[in-house]
């Protein structure tokens, strides 16, 4: 497996490229924003991109998937529950993004316990709503994508449209500090943590 990361656009979010080293099929996680050079990196790393995976709908992460899908080609995933937001985003996310082009169509409408495969990789989507109603993060061995629902220290926020601060809680205590306390949490914005220390220490799940 290899893993790469970058934090692009005014929100800084996290990109994530995930790709199996044998088929070289790779899917990249969220992306948001400015990701011309990434997409002109992949290709020219051989990578068949697969999947463009966005971990919920809010322009910060849905933003370049147009771009990279143009450029690169591969199955635009995301949750049915965001599918309004995809489709309708926030005028005020567009005016700081400037970069911001309007997402293609969903061409794989994810559920919870959904698996993809990259080659042999297999990643494992899990339906977390809360920040948004669509919100999923994606499990690959020990490595879980969070979007927005959980970061380093903090959760995601819930005060916008679609958003529920008990029900990201729950889903945040059911669905992934259960899972293996080494798993290392890769979130849509800032630095990475593990569950172990999230559970430990992030004052919203105590
Ligand atoms: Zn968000
Ligand atoms: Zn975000």
């Amino acid at each position: 497996m290899n893993l790469v990361h970058h934090a692009l656009g005014s929100f800084g979010t996290n990109v994530y490229v995930l790709a199996d080293d044998e088929t070289s099929e790779a899917m990249i996680v969220d992306p948001g924003a400015d990701c011309d050079r990434l997409a002109e990196d992949m290709e020219q790393a051989g990578l068949t991109l697969k999947y463009i995976v966005v971990t919920h709908g809010h322009g910060d992460h849905v933003g370049a998937v147009a771009t990279v899908k143009n450029r690169l080609g591969g199955q635009f995933v995301a949750h049915r529950g965001d599918a309004d937001q995809i489709a309708t985003p926030s005028p005020w996310i567009i005016e700081m993004m400037p970069g911001f082009v309007d997402p293609p169509e969903i061409d794989i409408y994810i559920e919870d316990g959904d698996v993809l495969n990259l080659g042999t990789l297999e990643i494992q989507a899990i339906h977390t709503p809360g920040h948004t109603p669509g919100s999923t993060c994606y499990l690959h061995q020990d490595v879980v994508f969070t979007g927005d629902t959980l970061f380093h220290g903090t959760i995601g926020r819930y005060d916008l449209p679609g958003g529920d601060g008990e029900q990201e809680v729950a889903s945040i205590k059911s669905r992934l500090l259960t899972l293996p306390s080494q798993t290392r949490v890769l979130p849509g914005h800032g630095p990475q943590s593990t569950i172990e220390q999230e559970a430990r220490t992030n004052p919203h799940l105590q």
